[in-house]
């Protein structure tokens, strides 16, 4: 069952929200008014590439070896990456 938020602005309170990605975050925007209420927390079991060659995959779609090669070209040459998705593509490739 997905959290109520109520709008700051106009006060609805609704579970049918807009959502809209932002990568690495999903935003929720107010049906009512299009203010925008909260960022989501996204799951952290995959996530979407917001940069470099594979910009708009998912972690969990990544599984040919082309994919796997860059995922660890990535680990090796990344260093800015934030740890949450470290771990999780070291996982993904079996590290
Ligand atoms: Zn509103």
């Amino acid at each position: 069952m997905e959290k109520e938020y109520a709008c700051h602005a106009c006060g609805s309170v609704s579970d049918t929200h807009v959502q809209y990605n932002k990568p690495p975050h999903i935003g929720l925007i107010c049906k009512d008014c299009g203010t925008h209420i909260t960022w989501l927390v996204k799951p952290v079991s995959d996530f979407e590439f917001w940069f470099g060659k594979y910009k708009g995959c998912k972690l969990s779609e990544m599984t040919t070896p082309d994919h796997v090669s860059w995922l660890k070209w990535c680990l090796a040459n990344c260093t800015n990456l934030k740890t949450k998705y470290v771990d999780l593509v070291k996982k993904h490739v079996g590290l």
